[in-house]
């Protein structure tokens, strides 16, 4: 008896267990412990998220063994010292769990271009567990408005803010296409929308369920082979690709107007092949955003109190942890729009 009191509390996790592709499997963890200035958070959601798929097939760096998982939310349980008056809160945490803070790019306050950052998920244990311990700093209180499972799409949004705000890449009365019905475009849709740009999203027949999706929201959906209908003879202000398909990245540089605006959201994961004088023959500004910045977070909050953003509506499947693997292969399938793991379930 005594021998299981002294026992260190040990929780489930999916883990990616070692380098090379698969490797990836549930497994028992000791449960986290907060530190000064830390918090652990008792996990209600995380999303699954194409960076996870990257570190399933060893195409994204991890130091394993580590518990996968970045786009968190729940309640904070335990804090340790300084962090007190955050116990009891729902939040969700920008994802760097370590930055030097001394380097050009931190002091400008870019700690998503940290050459040493060390981001939960890949090199510090994440949220696929009931637990994951944070630093206090990255923590953001979830709007009452956003249900419990929607909070992990704080950490998606504030990468949609890192590309499209400060400043705004879209003007009022601006039109606007975005390439890619998924979760990250209907988030770059609602931005772009609420910069006040009117909004068409592309998707091809298999998209359906997401272009409905996004028609609810108040976006124009179009099928790929029809967007050169919508402004014809043109071309968009701006072009947004949130497919990171070859494909869907040069139809968006074909429907663009001369001297409009590109933004690259999504990624590509592999080398591909482009037709790149455009954005000289158009004279095209080319932006894009990595990550998340602490500025990026205070956007997502300006955007989701103001109700400019809505998260709940993308929140289509919840799946406990012992469903990761069907629910990382309906990902990669593109069906659903957020597919989330909520841990409770699992008990
Ligand atoms: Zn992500
Ligand atoms: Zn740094």
């Amino acid at each position: 008896m005594a021998e299981n009191v002294s026992k260190t509390p040990t929780m489930t996790a999916l883990l990616k267990l070692d380098k090379g592709a698969e490797n990836v499997a549930l497994g028992e963890v000791p449960r986290p412990v907060a530190g000064p200035d830390e918090v652990v958070i008792g996990v209600y959601a995380t999303g699954i998220c194409g960076t996870d798929l990257h570190i399933q097939h060893d195409e994204f760096p991890s130091l394993p063994p580590v518990v996968m998982g970045h786009e968190v939310t729940g309640r904070v349980v335990e804090a340790g010292r300084g962090a007190e008056d955050w116990v009891g809160k729902r939040v969700s945490p920008e994802t760097y769990f370590y930055t030097c803070d001394r380097c050009a790019a931190c002091l400008a306050g870019r700690r998503n271009l940290c050459p040493t950052r060390k981001s939960i998920g890949s090199h510090v244990n994440g949220g696929f567990a009931s637990h994951v311990v944070v630093p206090v700093r990255n923590l953001h209180e979830v709007h009452e408005s956003v249900g419990e499972h929607a909070g992990a799409l704080y950490e998606p949004l504030s990468c949609v803010a890192q590309c499209l705000c400060d400043p705004a890449v879209a003007s009022p009365g601006d039109s606007a296409l975005v390439v890619g019905p998924g979760a990250m475009g209907i988030l770059t849709a609602q931005v772009l929308k609420a910069q006040g740009a009117v909004v068409t999203i592309s998707g091809t027949p298999a998209d359906q369920q997401r272009l409905d999706l996004a028609e609810s929201l108040g976006l124009r959906p179009v099928l790929a082979a029809d967007v050169e209908n919508v402004t014809p003879g043109v071309g968009f202000d701006v072009v947004a690709d949130a497919s990171g398909n070859e494909r869907g990245i040069d139809a968006g540089l074909s429907a663009i107007r001369k001297g409009g605006h590109y933004v690259q959201v999504g990624l590509t994961g592999k080398p591909i092949s482009l037709a790149i004088d455009l954005i000289c023959l158009k004279e095209l500004v080319v932006t894009s955003g990595f990550a998340s910045t602490p500025r990026s977070w205070h956007r997502v909050e300006q955007l989701i109190a103001s109700g400019a953003v809505v998260l709940d509506p993308l929140i289509t499947d919840v799946a406990p942890l012992s469903a990761w693997a069907s629910s990382f292969e309906r990902t990669r399938r593109a069906d659903g729009v957020k597919l989330v793991l909520d841990p409770r379930l699992d008990t």
